[in-house]
């Protein structure tokens, strides 16, 4: 009877202990099919940037989708008709878009006509007018290079770029139609009041453009395609082109040191 009891003892945590490794196996192979859509399914051109992030940190990783961008950082502004646009390499105007209340900034350019080029947005304009009259103040004579570029104009100008230096080369210094911040008509390029170095590299270092990088957030605009931010932006430096976002975000993106693509957690742009 005792040895009875035993076996029968025995039989049972025997059957006990094959029951609970197959529900452990199933959690198992649950586990791992619903682990299997969290694994990033796109990377980033530059991986080494995350692995050096802590565990916690790691969460805020940029996410394959632009518009989501980093869940501690501000959502990106898409609308086109906001101050704040985020307008890059992967986040486009709507089709042929056009701003409604493009005005003639009253500042001087670098030519004559009253043309496309020389509008911007009103707020943007009245921003600039005080900008230019706060360089003016300082001994820096400034002059408009380009503001406003329609997106037939950004074809041509791209298509041209393209023939000259080809596609790889022509995407480091001008937009792919449609992903043009001058389409926005909030960004201006600026050279000095004469005209030398309009919208090139030697404008870098000239009193003008020193002017701009430590003035221009007081008027609401930054450097948009920093030094060192290449691989952000996916531009070349360009100390010329700025572009309006409001005071309280340009001094914010200034004391920061960062691009627009970093406020918003967005993506690096490569390209
Ligand atoms: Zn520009």
């Amino acid at each position: 009877m005792y040895a009875f009891r035993n076996s029968y003892r025995l039989i049972a945590s025997l059957l006990l202990a094959v029951l609970l490794l197959t529900s452990l196996a199933a959690c198992k192979k649950e586990s791992a099919a619903t682990g299997a859509p969290t694994t990033p399914t796109s990377q980033t051109d530059k991986p080494s940037a995350d692995s050096s992030k802590s565990p916690s940190e790691a969460g805020d990783s940029p996410s394959s989708d632009a518009a989501t961008g980093g869940s501690s950082a501000v959502p990106v502004d898409t609308d086109s008709d906001s101050i704040a646009v985020l307008v890059n390499k992967q986040l486009a105007l709507p089709d042929n878009y056009k701003p409604d209340d493009l005005v003639y900034p009253n500042v001087h350019f670098i030519f004559d006509d009253k043309i496309e080029k020389r509008m911007m947005r009103k707020e943007a304009a009245t921003a600039l007018e005080d900008l230019f009259a706060g360089a003016e103040a300082d001994g820096i004579f400034l002059g408009g290079v380009s503001a406003f570029r329609s997106q037939a104009t950004q074809t041509v100008l791209f298509q041209n770029y393209v023939k000259k230096d080809g596609e790889e080369k022509a995407k480091m210094y001008s937009s792919v139609p449609g992903h043009s911040e001058h389409q926005t008509g909030l960004a201006i390029d600026v050279s000095g009041s004469t005209g030398v170095c309009a919208a090139e590299f030697c404008f870098e270092g000239t009193p003008e453009a020193e002017w701009l990088a430590a003035h221009a957030h007081e008027y609401g605009y930054i450097i948009r395609y920093l030094k060192g931010k290449e691989d952000i932006t996916g531009f070349d430096y360009e100390p010329w082109h700025i572009r309006y976002v409001g005071t309280e975000m340009a001094a914010d993106i200034y004391s920061r040191g960062i691009t627009l693509e970093e406020y918003y957690g967005a993506v690096p742009v490569t390209n």
